[in-house]
């Protein structure tokens, strides 16, 4: 994935940054989905000035910080788990190394599955090497992890059919007898990975594969969640998924940082020292991220992002129609992928993918790249965009992916 000289972002209104080179360009990227609203939210500004005007920015571990508790209580309500608990980091990453920790513990082992071609952060060894063993409870850290196909796109396995994935799952885990699985980690939509959805199903065949066997499902929602794909979840596409622990981030407190993990109580207090983070949940993000729910749920956002995304998704996929270049639109809601081939041997073209993120920057249009490949154009505009950004953004698309094909 190479890119060209980085754009200065100066400013940013509704779905629109400004440029450092004074041009202004529609943004079908969200700062990688962090802008889950859109830029400048007068509600979102608003909850973080009041806490601003406080004094008070420091943090959680050990004070009672109102708008943690807030966020904890509005976290709770919405994730389907029973009695939840939820702890806060700063990162997607971090929470992701939380849920690993806290299932690896809880199950005493140390084999994790997870999903070919996922991507769940890029630190995964800070509580390895990490010198008060407490922390690390048993010290099982770090994971032995093996891999399962991911959704019928990347084309890895499993035939595209439910009972084959689920097949593979119990053979890698059944090829072990007595080897304890502590957890399947799995994004409902691969994200980086060029927005690649499961099979219908999939999710749930894998989700009932390890609650039969006692292991745990980790639902890695960094990405897919607050609405994104157009249910509060993206592990909801699938009946009766339900995640043990739940891995969120980016989108939640409207460009501040923030993640957490949602969880069993079991899993979540199973270690000997409570978790800690200086950061993690600390009230200007956490502020940030209760009036950035309130505006998802009030607004009904998922059904929104759903609606938008259908749209999107018809313009691109009738717009590319016909390019030689072009091998398909992907995704879910608004987290949507344009994957690119070799006009001629028909293999994943990273080149092409590169050149219309380039196109599309030189029309004034933001979208990122990604793809097993570096194949794909990512598209995941804020959620609240309008009819009519749908349709200049899809045209925009359009007319760069055109301008490269010729
Ligand atoms: N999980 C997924 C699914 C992600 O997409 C990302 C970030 N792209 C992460 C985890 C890591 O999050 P962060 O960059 O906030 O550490």
């Amino acid at each position: 994935m190479s890119y060209r000289e980085p754009l200065e972002i100066v400013s940013g209104h509704g779905r629109t940054v400004r440029g450092g080179d004074g041009r202004d360009y529609l943004d079908f990227y969200s700062g990688v989905a962090a802008n889950l609203l859109g830029y400048d939210v007068p509600q979102v500004r608003e909850a973080v000035e009041r806490q601003l005007s406080t004094g008070v920015l420091h943090t959680s571990t050990f004070y009672l910080i109102r708008s943690q508790v807030e966020l904890a209580e509005r976290i709770a309500d919405v994730s389907g788990i029973d009695d939840p608990v939820a702890f806060f980091t700063c990162s997607g990453t971090e929470a992701v190394e939380t849920a690993l920790l806290l299932a690896t513990e809880y199950q005493r082992s140390r084999h994790v599955i997870a999903l070919r071609h996922s991507y769940h952060g890029r630190s995964f060894g800070a509580v390895a090497v990490s010198g008060d063993k407490r922390w690390q409870g048993t010290g099982l850290s770090p994971v032995c992890v093996d891999h399962v196909p991911a959704g019928p796109e990347q084309g890895d396995g499993g035939h595209g059919q439910v009972d084959g994935y689920a097949l593979e799952l119990e053979d890698l885990i059944d090829a072990a007898p007595g080897r304890r699985i502590a957890a399947l980690i799995a994004e409902p939509v691969q994200g980086v990975a060029g927005a690649v959805p499961l099979a219908d199903g999939q999710l749930a065949a894998y989700a009932r594969v390890v609650h039969d066997r006692d292991s745990l499902l980790i639902c890695d929602e960094v990405q897919t969640g607050w609405g994104r794909t157009g249910r509060f979840w993206g592990h909801q596409w699938d009946e009766d998924v339900r995640p043990d622990l739940l891995v969120f981030a980016k989108g939640v407190a409207g460009g501040l940082p923030l993640g957490g993990v949602v969880g069993r109580r079991a899993v979540m207090s199973c270690l000997p020292m409570p978790s800690i983070s200086t950061f993690g949940g600390n009230p200007l993000s956490t502020a940030a991220a209760v009036a950035t729910l309130d505006f998802i749920v009030e607004r009904d956002l998922p059904r929104r992002a759903g609606q938008a995304g259908r749209a999107l998704g018809a313009l691109l996929e009738e717009g590319l129609a016909g390019l030689a270049s072009v091998r398909r639109v992907q995704g879910r809601g608004l987290l949507l992928g344009v994957a690119f081939q070799d006009p001629a041997s028909g293999a994943p073209c990273a080149e092409v993918a590169t050149a219309v993120h380039e196109e599309c920057r030189a029309r004034g249009l933001l979208v990122g790249l990604g793809g097993s490949a570096g194949h794909c154009v990512r598209v995941m505009p804020p959620l609240t965009l309008t009819d009519e950004e749908v349709r200049r953004g899809a045209a925009l698309l359009v007319d760069a992916a055109r301008g490269v094909d010729r």
